[in-house]
């Protein structure tokens, strides 16, 4: 780019000087034969009127830098003042010398054989009737610039080095905005209007390009993440395996080595049953939790929030009776767009959390409610409560506040996992409020 505008510039100049050297030349060549024609007139004017007066004597008294011709009627020349007239050919036929015979002025003008000399002719009739002629002779154009060689070869040089010059500081002008241009921080206004679509181009595609380096971060972090969360449920899935196994295995050994007393055989049994339905409560969870992982569309359906809380409360009450717990329901029918089996695993998981975590004798109340834009379904218990440092985590798998209770009581770890998932399969989001010692209340907002 930068020798293509030198280049342009450069031959602009040199067109420019070349133009200019013409006019100027055709300029000079019309004025100084204006000039010549005037002094030719007048001096021609004087001539005759000395010839009139002074007769050949005049003009024998002449010096040769003037060229007159004095010419008879008939065209003899009577007397040159450069050559012998006694060489010289008739001139009636001359141009210039005809008409001045008939007109009483006569002008012309020829060129020499090899067109470099121009001679210019005037003449006057006399009062005698002969004729009086003066010439000059000029050279060309082209004998002019002939001549002119040397000179204008030098000014050539000196222009075509001004040029360069010129040129160069131009286009390092015109360029030097362009390259300080800095492509990181592209200035509001371009350097050049004309750079205008072409920054705004570059700016677009620079930010889809910074977009798109954001996603991929972005993207690759969300891999990391899942890799890192991946990681530590297969370690947690494993450790949450082996326990209750190895204390199946534990009882099988001691019954099958006849270590066990006829009447504890029973409460072994209850203890493999026991430890058996926690595995089968873990592996079910598991693969809920993968299935929802794997976030398969599932068609939404109307779900009625109320009819499957009364359900899920009317399995859970014999559970809760055992620990003096009330379950209730408030509110009326409300319908969402969900997944029936999901929103039933979201009732299920909050109202046996509000039971295991409760005290004897305490209360979980499940309420429906609507406002203009959501159903809300809110699980409240006058449980435990959930300290505010363990608040953020309880939704992470197998996160668990008190480990031992929410084994004693039959917990995985993954209840409110499969809860959060579950909501947000069905776009709706999830509050909790908590204080220790006085309870809980989770709250998933559905849109209508
Ligand atoms: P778990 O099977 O252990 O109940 P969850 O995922 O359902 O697992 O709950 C995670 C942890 O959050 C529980 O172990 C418990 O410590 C705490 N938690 C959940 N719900 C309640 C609640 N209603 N009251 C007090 N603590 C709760």
């Amino acid at each position: 780019m930068t020798s293509k505008i030198f280049r342009s510039i450069f031959l602009v100049a040199m067109c420019i000087l070349a133009a200019c050297f013409v006019m100027i030349i055709s300029i000079l060549n019309t004025y100084f034969t204006g000039v010549e024609e005037a002094q030719m007139e007048s001096s021609l004017q004087f001539s005759a009127l000395g010839v009139e007066q002074g007769g050949l004597a005049y003009l024998q008294g002449l010096d040769e830098n003037c060229r007159l011709t004095w010419v008879d009627a008939d065209g003899t020349v009577l007397y040159d003042t450069r050559s012998d007239v006694t060489q010289m050919e008739n001139h009636a036929q001359r141009e210039e010398i005809q008409e001045a015979l008939t007109t009483g002025k006569g002008s012309s003008v020829r060129y020499s054989e090899t067109r470099t000399e121009k001679t210019i002719y005037r003449a006057v009739r006399l009062s005698d009737g002969t004729v009086l002629r003066t010439s000059i002779s000029q050279a060309t154009v082209l004998y002019l610039v002939l001549g002119m060689l040397q000179t204008i070869a030098v000014i050539l040089v000196v222009a075509l080095a001004i040029s360069m010059l010129l040129a160069y500081k131009l286009t390092n002008n015109i360029m030097s905005p362009l390259r300080n241009l800095d492509m990181d921080r592209l200035p509001d206004t371009p350097p050049y209007p004309e750079l205008e679509p072409l920054l705004q181009k570059i700016k677009g595609q620079k930010q889809e390009i910074d977009k798109q380096k954001k996603e991929l971060a972005d993207k690759r972090l969300s891999m990391e993440f899942a890799e890192q969360n991946r990681r530590e449920f297969t370690a947690n899935v494993s450790h949450e395996l082996k326990t209750p196994l190895q204390s199946i295995m534990g009882s099988a050994e001691l019954i099958e080595n006849g270590m066990v007393k006829p009447e504890d055989l029973s409460r072994f049994a209850g203890k493999i049953r026991k430890e058996s339905h926690r595995l089968l409560t873990l592996i079910e969870d598991i693969i809920h939790l993968s299935w929802l992982d794997e976030d398969e569309p599932l068609r939404m359906e109307p779900v009625d929030l109320y009819a499957v809380a009364e359900e899920e409360i009317a399995s859970l009450r014999p559970i809760a009776s055992e620990n003096n717990i009330q379950l209730n329901l408030l509110g009326e029918t409300a319908v969402v767009q969900g997944i029936p089996q999901l929103v039933r695993e979201i009732i299920h998981n909050l109202c046996d959390n509000g039971v295991k975590y409760n005290h004897n004798g305490g209360k979980v109340t499940v309420r429906i409610s609507e406002t203009e834009e959501k159903v809300l379904l809110s699980v409240s218990d006058t449980g435990i409560g959930i300290p505010q440092a363990h608040q953020s985590r309880i939704f992470e798998r197998f996160y668990r506040v008190d480990k031992s209770r929410s084994k004693a009581t039959g917990g995985t770890g993954l209840g409110l996992s499969i809860v959060k998932h579950a909501a947000s399969y069905m776009n709706a989001d999830i509050t909790l409020e908590s204080a220790p010692g006085v309870g809980t209340t989770i709250t998933v907002k559905f849109k209508k």
